[in-house]
């Protein structure tokens, strides 16, 4: 380490040095650092706040901060953990400039583990021994040693599910001295991938499409490459040989995915082609497993994590390659707390590394296509599926013209469509994107509408649990058997369909049919996820009632129907982009189906059938429909054609937000080429039982909002009640 950089570069007299705290605070402190310690920037250290000692990271020379000498304290002590490398510090800079968030707030979500390790038991490998003794050799121990002359050293579980034997025989073996014990730190056993396993042999756009990427690698420089592939091109595969071309430079590769958690079929894709799992983080990680990835993508140990966009903090040495999949997809940004979008930051990471970025999507963003027509990402095409697959058809079924009935969703021709498609023996997914029984209840006596006590929100139904629930909050309460309202008994009425409501349906019109329920309340982990996946697989179920979890991602063989229950839920409310979304959401669903062999069918209920984004949905013009969507937003001078921010003011007290806003309004800026439109209730006017506002701010390309909002937020006073979120390049608006 002291190769790297040492105290020299503070021999100054003072020895003083900034650190940044993981708090929400303006930005670092200054430091003394006492004789005899050595540190430099990215060191890990121990420092006296108040009356605390809080872990923080040394960021740089310090001595300007001001202070009177006496009233700077002295580092406490140097934690024995890698430096977090100049690359991630200038990322949380670069958020913290860009998001116009305290960089004290970005490094504790850039963190994201105790800096300290407590004192670790060792585990124990087991690799074969170089001369076999003498030993009796029964079936099972024969597998064993087999299975461990294949492949590294590894815990004796590992062996025994390999060679489908108990511990035991492994064990056992050890003990006969056929196989060596070796004692490792946990969190040192990190499996490495291999590149040179033969993977599927590719098609020839497939493998031209994976040669150019795999050439930007082997450039070791930043660029930003679109793989803009249909709904099973194989667009995993393609980008597995970047990936095996990065591991081949011996340098590491992080996987950007929008739902690690449920990804099983990608991490078995993953393992089938480089012969072990890729490391995975995400937030329901225990504290210990994060703390062992952290040290081990620190110390190179790890060659490929596959994450959730937290992952792009981690602390890679030498990072060769960043793969964004589903790039468009809205959970790369992080609305809460420090407001960003991983998209956006994983090519300026790609950028500091100086290392090529890969985006990969059936459905790219507005922003990435408007960025290849420019010619600042390089675009990949895959306009076929893999092998015999062609794309599904679709079809619009208007549901003001097929009168669905009191109580019923499924139309007749999707109704006879389900039917055909089981009794063929094929698989169907009904998707409607609302959880629960009835998104409203209403009472029958006096239309009394049961709502969130803390939110803009109605309460949502959920048979199963027996419960209303709020989608916002996670307020949840029992269903009254009175109107609190006007008294009367048992006068509750379900509106509207949720998945539960539709499995209702279903049971009523395909008694036969083997349905499953698929939403965030039942499917919830890896092990849930990857149970699903073997149902379908095995044909245990052979109808798929789901909302967007099953949208994104699945690769079901016999899956040839895809039913759209209510097209239109997105395009309600003023939103800009709901056009967008409910296309790129729409278009993943309806590329389910027909992946293989059998041809694909897409049935699409809708009351807007003749709207531009059902039209092209229905004629497969994707890129008829960017091009308009790209020019409604150039007219209007929104992104990526201008730029936007939306500053949310909330508080519980709603006088004293509505006075804030007042004077915020009051207050701001009046130039050419900017305007501030607001207050207005912000989307979800009360949520969490705090009431929100909003100012929408749209400026010119050349005007730097990074440099307009805080001169307008620094000339009023936020009162300590209230609390201001900004929010740049918003996706709703
Ligand atoms: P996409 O991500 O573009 O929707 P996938 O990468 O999921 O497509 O590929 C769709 C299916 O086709 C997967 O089961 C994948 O394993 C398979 N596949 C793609 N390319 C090949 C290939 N060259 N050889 C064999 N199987 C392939
Ligand atoms: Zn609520």
């Amino acid at each position: 380490m002291k190769s790297q950089a040492s105290t020299d570069l503070f021999a100054n007299d003072s020895q003083l040095v900034k650190v940044l705290l993981p708090l929400p605070l303006a930005g670092p402190y200054d430091y003394r650092v006492p004789p005899g310690m050595d540190v430099w920037p990215g060191r890990f250290v121990r420092v006296p706040f108040g009356p605390r000692r809080l872990v923080g990271v040394v960021w740089g020379e310090g001595g300007d901060s001001g202070l009177e000498a006496s009233r700077i304290k002295d580092l406490d002590s140097v934690l024995p953990l890698p430096d977090l490398p100049q690359a991630n510090r200038d990322l949380v800079d670069w958020i913290s400039a860009y998001c116009l968030a305290p960089q004290g707030a970005v490094l504790r979500m850039a963190m994201s583990v105790p800096a300290v390790f407590e004192p670790v038991k060792p585990i124990t490998l087991y690799e074969p021994m170089e001369e076999l003794p003498d030993i009796r050799l029964t079936a099972a121990r024969k597998r064993v040693l087999t299975v461990a002359a294949d492949g590294p050293a590894r815990p004796a579980s590992d062996l025994a599910r390999d060679a489908g034997v108990s511990t035991g025989v492994v064990t056992g073996l050890a003990d006969a001295g056929a196989l060596k014990r070796i004692s490792v730190a946990p969190g040192g056993y990190w499996p490495q991938p291999d590149p040179d396993l033969p993977g599927p042999g590719l098609s020839e756009l497939q493998s031209k499409a994976a040669l150019e990427m795999a050439e930007h690698v082997k450039a070791r420089d930043f660029s930003v490459t679109l793989l803009d592939g249909v709904t099973g091109s194989g667009k995993t595969e393609v980008y597995f040989e970047a990936v095996a071309e990065s591991l081949r430079q011996g340098r590491q590769v992080v996987v950007l995915l929008p739902e690690i958690a449920l990804s099983t079929q990608w991490l078995s894709r993953f393992e089938r082609r480089f012969g072990v799992a890729p490391a995975v983080w995400h937030s329901d990680l225990t504290q210990s497993k994060r703390r062992d990835s952290w040290k081990a993508v620190a110390e190179g140990k790890i060659q490929v994590l596959v994450g959730a966009r937290s992952a792009l903090h981690l602390p890679f040495p030498d990072l060769g390659l960043i793969v964004i999949d589903e790039e468009h997809d809205q959970s790369f940004k992080q609305e809460e707390g420090v407001i960003y979008n991983a998209r956006d930051m994983g090519i300026v990471r790609g950028r500091l590394a100086q290392c090529p970025v890969i985006l990969a999507s059936a459905t790219p963003s507005l922003e990435t296509v408007v960025n290849v027509r420019e010619g600042r990402f390089h675009k990949l095409e895959l306009p076929e599926r893999h092998g015999v697959a062609e794309l599904p058809t679709i079809e619009l079924v208007d549901i003001l013209k097929n009168s669905l009935g009191r109580q019923r969703w499924i139309s007749p021709p999707l109704e006879t469509a389900l039917k055909e498609t089981l009794a063929r023996g094929e698989q169907a997914l009904l998707f409607l994107n609302r959880r629960g029984y009835a998104p409203l209840t209403l009472c029958d006596g006096c239309g009394h509408r049961l709502e969130c006590p803390n939110c803009s929100a109605w309460l949502v139904e959920h048979r199963f649990s027996k419960r209303l629930e709020c989608h916002h909050c996670g307020y949840a309460t029992r269903k009254p058997d009175d109107c609190p309202e006007c008294g009367a008994h048992d006068s509750f009425r379900a509106c509207g369909p949720g998945v539960e409501r539709l499995a209702e349906e279903v049971e009523l019109i395909l008694p036969e049919a083997r349905a499953e329920l698929v939403t965030s309340d039942n499917i919830y982990g890896p092990a849930a996820a990857s149970a699903f996946v073997d149902r379908v697989t095995s044909g245990e179920t052979n109808l798929i009632i789901g909302t967007q979890i099953v949208a994104k991602g699945y690769h079901f063989p016999k899956l040839t129907l895809v039913g759209v229950v209510d097209a239109d839920l997105g395009l309600a409310g003023g939103d800009l982009r709901a056009a967008e979304r409910t296309y790129q959401l729409l278009h993943q669903v309806a590329g389910r189906a027909g992946r293989e062999g059998h041809k694909g069918r897409v049935l699409i209920q809708s009351a807007n059938v003749d709207s531009p984004v059902m039209e092209a949905l229905a004629k497969g013009d994707r890129d008829g429909f960017l091009e308009a969507e790209s020019n409604m937003r150039e007219l209007s001078r929104m992104p990526p054609f201008g730029r936007l921010a939306a500053l949310i003011i909330s508080g519980m007290d709603e006088v004293a937000v509505d006075r804030f806003c007042g004077e915020l309004a009051r207050k701001a800026p009046r130039m050419d080429g900017v305007l501030v439109l607001g207050p207005a209730p912000a989307p979800m006017a009360l949520l969490r039982g705090r009431h929100r506002r909003r100012f929408l701010i749209k400026a010119d390309k050349r005007i730097s909002l990074q440099k307009l909002i805080p001169q307008w937020l620094n000339q009023v006073k936020e009162p300590s009640s209230v609390r201001t979120q900004i929010d740049i390049d918003p996706v709703s608006f």
